[in-house]
């Protein structure tokens, strides 16, 4: 946030990390800049776990940056947690990175041998390291992230301040979100549109591929010497099917109707003789909705949600995964008892929460349970910010949609069909990356 009117800083950007803890739950913070001091505070943990209404009040400035990680690139750790604070020729730099690099072992490779030093194993170093280097050869700062921008290969939403500007960034690519707000006079950024309703902020625009922005007491202007020809970046259609809030809205699409496309297609594609079509919450919710207009199914809820629990799949061991669908879901028993019910989830990756979850509603009684998936089996890994793991533990990359439909237990299976994603976003006026179902990805990678 960049802060023209006297609003509260610190309470502005806790409440946009709020509203997107759902992008990360590892860890959060925030730095905020007070007359050219930068000051940060993070921690492992929530956003309401690490900022105490005490830290909070010590956190004065007009300017700040913040984040909530969940880990791609680097171990969970509070050394890895963001913002990065550093010092440099120029003053304090705060930068905060959603992303991966895809060059980022090459990248560092080559600094290394150059003599830099690193405190994190997380890309957002990288680019700070890259920064310092290209600064000493122009004269402004975002000159500089221009030029640094030309080496960065793969996703990147980036937000950054320097002593008097902020300053923010999306790769030219465009894989990840991020959009600009006005709260009165003041400029507000997020990965997430939830973000800007929950402080308030008027939507303005999302920050295009390859753009820069800049915002300083003069006022706001953008460098655009990155930006693509129209139409050609590739935003990941995962933030589509999961991991974005569903009232969100990136480039132009919603995505609860998105979800909710995927739930028609679905019902057309696999249409099941049943009596209720339930979604597994939060994220399977609203393709259950979808399946539900599409069939004429009754939709209704079977499961129940405990909210205290972070998602499943960020919780980094196999064994914490499983206790974690126990802990945080539980049947409906008279809704499902002598049904037969469709299921709708977002994703299947390793299997554990399908699996999970079919025997949960058959012990309740269900008669038949049909699970329907809202992505396409994930084939292949994500390098570029989505934590899909490698083809080692995707269940889809072992075994048929039969042999996995046996492994759940269920009485059907069906996943989305991925010759159909484009029909699920059709505002969107560029291109989708959908490597982790099709292995074609927008850059290279090592
Ligand atoms: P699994 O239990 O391993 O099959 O994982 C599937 C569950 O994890 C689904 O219910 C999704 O909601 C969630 N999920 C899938 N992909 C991801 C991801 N990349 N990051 C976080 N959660 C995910």
């Amino acid at each position: 946030m960049f802060d023209n009117d006297g609003f509260d800083v610190a309470g502005i950007t806790y409440a946009g990390l709020f509203a997107l803890q759902h992008r990360g739950q590892e860890s959060a913070g925030i730095a905020i800049n007070r007359e050219r001091e930068i000051t940060l505070y993070k921690n492992t943990g929530l956003v309401q776990e690490v900022f105490t209404p005490d830290i909070l009040s010590k956190l004065k400035g007009r300017m700040a940056v913040g984040h909530v990680r969940y880990s791609t690139t680097g171990e969970s750790s509070v050394l890895n947690a963001q913002p990065l604070v550093s010092r440099y020729v120029k003053g304090q730099l705060a930068m905060a990175v959603n992303g991966n690099l895809s060059n980022y072992q090459e990248l560092k490779h080559r600094l290394a041998w150059d003599g830099a030093i690193f405190q994190t194993t997380n890309d957002t170093e990288i680019i700070m390291h890259l920064l310092a280097r290209a600064r000493m050869k122009t004269g402004r700062v975002e000159t500089a992230l221009s030029m640094v921008m030309k080496e960065l290969q793969g996703s990147y939403s980036l937000v950054m301040m320097s002593p008097q500007k902020l300053i923010v960034c999306r790769d030219p690519k465009g894989m990840r979100p991020l959009c600009m707000g006005k709260l009165d006079n003041s400029y507000v950024f997020a990965s997430e549109t939830c973000a800007l309703d929950t402080v308030r902020a008027e939507y303005i625009r999302d920050v295009e591929p390859g753009e820069i922005i800049i915002v300083d007491k003069d006022g706001m202007r953008t460098i655009r010497d990155n930006c693509p020809e129209p139409g050609t970046s590739s935003i990941c259609i995962f933030e589509y099917l999961y991991f974005a809030r569903s009232d969100s809205y990136i480039e132009g699409m919603g995505v609860h109707e998105a979800r909710k496309n995927t739930g028609k297609i679905l019902a057309e594609t696999y249409p099941a003789e049943a009596d209720l079509v339930a979604g597994v919450p939060d994220s399977g919710i609203d393709a259950a909705i979808g399946y539900a207009e599409g069939s004429g199914i009754p939709y209704g809820k079977a499961l129940v949600i405990n909210r205290y629990v972070g998602r499943t799949f960020i919780q980094p061991s196999q064994e914490q995964r499983s206790t974690a669908v126990r802990l945080k879901i539980n049947v409906l028993r008279d809704a499902v008892k002598g049904k037969r019910i469709v299921l709708v989830d977002d994703s299947i990756v390793r299997g554990t929460t399908s699996a999970r979850l079919v025997s949960m509603l058959k012990e309740a009684g269900a008669k038949e349970v049909h699970m329907r998936i809202s992505s396409p089996p994930f084939l292949w890994p994500c390098y570029f910010g989505t934590d899909v793991p490698s083809k080692e533990h995707l269940i889809a990359c072992h075994h048929s949609v039969d042999e996995i439909c046996k492994m759940l237990g269920a009485d059907s299976l069906g996943f989305m069909p991925v010759e159909r994603l484009s029909e699920i976003v059709p505002d969107i006026k560029c291109r989708y990356c959908d490597g982790c179902f099709t292995g074609n990805y927008p850059y290279t990678h090592e």
